[in-house]
């Protein structure tokens, strides 16, 4: 049994960030981390061509800028060097290959038992803490969904998380099954690399430029979300036009409303429109079924594939390890209050980075968390 006052799940940016700012105030604190490495989804499960969405002003960690060499949209190897940087210089040294499987809180000693899984010896440790911060993020488990006869398809079925370019399927049809960020620049990806690509897009979604969302995000403090829509559907029919023939439409709600709401966000056009345009990509409605190489839609037509990409998300881990939090977190694991009361339960129990606010929201809980445990120390 190992005891420290907080203990961190999760050594994503938003556990390196709360474990900066526990630094700052000298609290101790232990992360455990399932992989072997911190920033595993940057490090081991993001495709190569991926740089952040966001302008870089909306994605620094804190107590530590981005160097000034960084472009406004910074790459992965980028980010990723930015985090080794972050690590060492805040020296945060995580346990690795510890998947937590339980935490609950003891009324008895009034603190949190955490066990974890070691990956290596594959015993069940036991950590105790006062307090314990929730940083498993927004995309621990990649979610596969279930499609009729997809385990008689014969090719290669991969989701997002694998995929690391298209250099191996020139000349493949493939099929990319989602519409969201990384099924839209997976596809581009793959059109670039020579496969015969189509997408699955069964919803309406919202185009917009990296430039559109940057400008949506400095007017929303100012100006309301609705206002803010009107001008960003405004640019991106202006920008865009109607892509209806092409089998795309936009949904009648706001981008940014979409995003608080739901936590859907915008696709952020890297070129895949174009393509699309082109017809170098050809999009496709929802799949009603799959029969070894034939896939059917529900417009009754059938394709044959060579391989699938599934980029059809993720999964939070909360929900089978972590007890005693339904009034904070859903059973998807996304907190039940909203902004700003998201990141503080009962009994010194705190979240960081699950309330679909991407890397500025993590930076924000990591200070808040740090503060207020100092506070109760
Ligand atoms: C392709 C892609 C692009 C993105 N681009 C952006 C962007 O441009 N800007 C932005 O703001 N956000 C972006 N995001 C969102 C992204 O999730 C966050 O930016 C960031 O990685 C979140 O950090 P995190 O630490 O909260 O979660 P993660 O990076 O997911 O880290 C969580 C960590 O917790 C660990 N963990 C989970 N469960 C357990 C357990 N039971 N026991 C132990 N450890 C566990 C995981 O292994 C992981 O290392 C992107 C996401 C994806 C998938």
């Amino acid at each position: 049994m190992q005891e420290q006052p907080v203990i961190i799940v999760g050594a994503g940016p938003s556990g390196l960030a709360t474990a900066a700012c526990l630094k700052l105030q000298s609290i101790p604190y232990i992360i455990l981390e399932r992989e072997d490495c911190f920033a595993s989804l940057w490090k081991k499960y993001a495709y190569d061509r991926l740089h952040l969405h966001l302008d870089k002003q909306f994605c620094v960690l804190p107590h530590m800028p981005f160097p000034d060499s960084y472009p406004r949209f910074i790459s992965k190897e980028q980010f990723i060097s930015y985090l080794d940087d972050y690590v060492s210089y805040f020296e945060i040294s995580p346990l690795y290959r510890r998947c937590v499987v339980l935490a609950k809180f003891d009324e008895a000693s009034k603190k949190w038992i955490v066990k974890a899984r070691n990956l290596s010896s594959g015993e069940v440790e036991e950590f105790t803490g006062r307090f314990l911060a929730v940083a498993s993020g927004e995309t621990s488990n990649p979610y596969k969904p279930e499609i009729e006869g997809l385990n008689t398809f014969p090719g290669n079925v991969l989701h997002s998380t694998q995929f690391r370019n298209g250099k191996a399927f020139r000349d493949h049809n493939v099929l990319v099954v989602g519409s969201g960020n990384s099924g839209m620049e997976i596809a581009l990806d793959l059109a670039n690399h020579g496969a015969k690509t189509s997408i699955v897009v069964r919803s309406p979604v919202h185009i917009l430029s990296k430039g559109m969302v940057y400008l949506g995000l400095i007017l929303l403090k100012y100006i309301p979300v609705n206002m803010v829509d009107s001008l960003m559907v405004m640019l991106s029919k202006l920008v865009y036009g109607d892509l209806t023939k092409y089998g795309i439409t936009r949904p009648k709600q706001g981008p940014f409303f979409m995003k608080v709401a739901y936590g859907k966000y915008p696709v952020f056009d890297v070129g895949t429109h174009n393509k699309i345009k082109s017809r170098k990509i050809q999009v496709l409605p929802a799949i009603s079924s799959i029969r070894d190489n034939e896939v059917v839609f529900e417009n009754g037509k059938t394709h044959s594939f060579d391989a699938i990409v599934l980029c059809t998300g993720f999964k939070r881990s909360t929900n089978i390890w972590l007890e005693g939090d339904d009034y904070l977190l859903n059973d998807d694991g996304i907190p039940k209050p909203s902004f700003p009361n998201h990141w503080k339960g009962k009994n010194g129990l705190y979240c960081v980075g699950l309330s679909r606010r991407g890397l500025y929201g993590a930076s924000a809980d990591a200070e808040n968390i740090a503060n207020d445990i100092n506070s109760l120390l």
